[in-house]
């Protein structure tokens, strides 16, 4: 039986048969017992499926991965200790020291830092650019070692949003899956997987969780790229690999053949595993997940049409936003509205979005967006607080912008909040 999204949030995962708790448990514990040494030998082979080790599988992980899988509409997925390491492990699942990936340029800074400083460290060279080119010039920039094409539904913090279709086309028209992060749209808003993207990356530390409770990540696989059929481009999944007894990953696991290679040999050896504490947590977001998006994005949009309004406001960056650069583009791919995160500009530069945001009530001020908390940044301030103004506009930030996360209070409330600070 198919069911809606609502359902699956509160029903996938966990399935207890009789006697079992309702609640998913949580399995604390490093190793799992077995009777017979064979056993286990067979599990060492991946000739069984079986927990060992909760830093390659635990139970309580494996239902919340289950469930963000069935949320995705995708074939496996796993959970990781954070979205850096989930993005991590996704791109560098399919390519080695000498590959290179296409990323667009609107994206988190830290993934942006994790492919342009760190990666290139490791020999894998990155190309951004700017996603709203025409895809005849995002193609001249694939070369013929590029094994990824990589972006953000909605970016953090400009909120723009990408063009899915065009990327995935993109992508495929020269042999290299498509890897989208969902984050800010979360699977209730978006579902790339149905749009063309192959591997879907999450923070689940941002809207899953909901409640800046726990750091984590989560990759999911659509199953739909077919490796073998570019075989030499990804030799990783498509020959014998010799620190896994000489296994061929996709002749051993057909479309579960990324996320075994990603568990048994990246997190085997990396070991950024989601503690099974933390992925009761995250399950306990995901429960409510449609209901807050909902109510993020009926606040934000309030909040961005009050703002849009307001004299002392210079600009709005909302993609629910009638008139949005970005509005086609949300509307195409996230009918039910983008998510709660807007950025906007106050008149008057740095000194006037200070003192704004010292007169926040109830807006905190922190480094998080995506709570159920309203929230509030100003990179000018916080994040680029050593870069001048002019520096500031050459990295194309401009120092009166501020990002707000607008939680799920009242709408009212929120609106006066701002209002008063404004004033
Ligand atoms: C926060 C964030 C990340 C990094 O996630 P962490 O859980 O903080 O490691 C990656 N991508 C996006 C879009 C994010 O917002």
């Amino acid at each position: 039986m198919s069911s809606e999204i609502e359902t699956k949030c509160i029903h996938e995962g966990w399935k207890p048969k009789k006697g079992e708790p309702r609640q998913l448990p949580i399995y604390q514990s490093t190793t799992f017992k077995y009777d017979k040494s064979d056993e286990m030998g067979r599990l060492f082979d991946l000739e069984e499926d079986g927990y060992f080790y909760s830093r390659l599988a635990n139970p309580t992980t494996d239902a919340v991965a289950k469930k963000i899988c069935e949320l995705e509409g995708g074939y496996a997925a796993m959970l990781t200790s954070s979205g850096q390491a989930a993005n991590f492990f996704a791109v560098f699942n399919v390519c080695e020291a000498g590959d290179h990936i296409l990323s667009s340029s609107s994206i988190y800074g830290g993934t942006y830092n994790l492919f342009g400083v760190t990666m290139k460290k490791m020999g894998i060279d990155c190309t951004f650019a700017d996603p709203t080119l025409p895809e005849e010039e995002l193609a001249k920039l694939i070369k013929p070692n590029t094994k990824a094409v990589f972006g953000e539904t909605i970016t953090n913090p400009t909120v723009s949003i990408l063009d899915i279709e065009k990327f995935a086309h993109l992508a495929h028209s020269h042999g290299v899956p498509l890897i989208v992060d969902n984050t800010f749209a979360t699977p209730v808003n978006c579902r790339p997987i149905e749009w063309g993207a192959d591997i879907v990356v999450h923070s689940t530390t941002k809207y899953m969780d909901g409640h800046a409770v726990t750091l984590g990540g989560c990759i999911v696989d659509s199953g739909n790229f077919n490796w073998a059929d570019h075989a030499e481009k990804f030799p990783g999944l498509t020959t014998p690999d010799e620190s896994y007894h000489g296994i061929t990953y996709t002749e051993r696991f057909g479309k579960g053949a990324y996320i075994t290679k990603a568990t048994a040999q990246l997190m085997r050896d990396f070991g950024s595993v989601q503690t099974p504490q933390n992925a009761f947590y995250l399950n306990l977001g995901l429960e409510t997940l449609p209901l807050r998006m909902k109510k993020h994005c009926e606040n934000a949009l309030a909040v961005a049409k009050f703002l849009n309004s307001h004299e002392k406001v210079l600009w709005v960056h909302y993609a629910d936003l009638e008139g949005d650069e970005f509005h086609e583009l949300a509307k195409k791919y996230m009918p039910a509205g983008t998510c709660g995160v807007l950025s906007f500009a106050i008149k008057g530069g740095r000194q006037k979005s200070i003192d704004f945001m010292d007169k926040l009530k109830f807006v905190s001020i922190v480094t998080h967006v995506a709570d159920a908390k309203s929230c509030i940044l100003h990179p000018a301030s916080h994040t680029h607080r050593q870069m001048t103004d002019e520096q500031l506009r050459d990295a194309g930030v401009d120092p009166g912008l501020i990002r707000l996360s607008v939680g799920i209070e009242n709408t009212g409330d929120i609106i006066a909040d701002i209002a008063q600070a404004l004033e």
